[in-house]
């Protein structure tokens, strides 16, 4: 397989084209943006480790018969992933009541959810990804009713089954991001899963300090977003312990070593 031309290029990754119809490779880079594109920087290793996490949850979530764009890890950075028409609507899960929709609904930080709230965002940047009714969607025609059908009770397993995955961890699973995308197979079109899911578009808490284990560290100057992200590796079982060699937390990111997956 041959790596061709760059196809697109996000704020925290990169698609490239291949020479095989219908796949695409998707590159994780270091670039952390926040606030709308106003707060940006390059953090080393972020997209190393970003591309092992989803490489790690989506696998998971195919498991249990969530269908997505992930193929295979490529290296460090890359992964093979099907080429889709993305949805251009971000998705969006809450467990726990932060970020935004504190500030919006003026909602106490940290409240429980007695249900999963289910939001949606149009994925615009210039608009700044405005909030948006479900009625939007089916007006504007940016989704069908029977696309969104399926993708809410798709957000709802996805729910379900990382609240367990986070929770064997003593991670909480406050909130998360993802996107969907058209894939054509034999002609017709399927609804997946694509894009990423990672600390970069969930929040994730320590179970018992509520330490912030995700990009709000980002966000809210907190430091150590790299030691976050590997903990939350390490506790995922897919990054290897050298601690009786270097301290996790001095190694250099490039020196990481992930688990080899079956
Ligand atoms: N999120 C994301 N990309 C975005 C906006 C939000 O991945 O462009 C994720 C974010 O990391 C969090 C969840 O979606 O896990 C809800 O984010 P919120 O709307 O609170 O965003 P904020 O504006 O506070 O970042």
């Amino acid at each position: 397989m041959k790596k061709g031309k760059k196809l697109y290029e996000g704020k925290a990754k990169v698609i490239f084209a291949t020479n095989v119809k219908n796949l695409v490779i998707q590159h994780f880079k270091d670039d952390a943006t926040a606030f709308n594109n106003k707060k940006k920087a390059k953090i080393n290793g972020k997209g190393v480790l970003n591309n092992r996490i989803s490489e790690h949850i989506l696998l998971n979530l195919s498991q249990i018969g969530i269908k997505n764009h992930f193929v295979k890890r490529l290296n460090m950075r890359e992964q093979l992933v099907k080429l889709v028409d993305i949805i251009p609507i971000e998705f969006i899960v809450r467990n726990i009541a932060t970020g935004s929709l504190t500030k919006r609904l003026g909602i106490e930080d940290g409240t429980v959810l007695d249900e999963p709230l289910l939001e949606y965002c149009l994925k615009d940047d210039k608009l700044g990804d405005p909030l948006i009714a479900k009625e939007h969607i089916y007006v504007f025609k940016w989704a069908t009713k029977k696309e969104i059908d399926k993708i809410e009770k798709c957000l709802l397993r996805i729910n379900d089954f990382m609240i367990g995955m986070f929770r064997g961890i003593n991670i909480k699973l406050v909130d998360f991001k993802v996107e969907f995308g058209r894939y054509k197979n034999n002609g017709k079109n399927e609804i997946i899963l694509a894009d990423e899911i990672s600390p970069d578009t969930c929040r994730l808490w320590d179970a018992k300090s509520e330490k912030k284990l995700d990009k709000d560290r980002f966000r809210n100057n907190l430091g150590n977003l790299i030691e976050a992200y590997q903990d939350v590796a390490r506790r995922l079982g897919i990054l290897y312990e050298q601690a009786n060699i270097t301290p996790i937390k001095y190694m250099k990111p490039h020196s990481l070593k992930f688990k080899k997956t079956k």
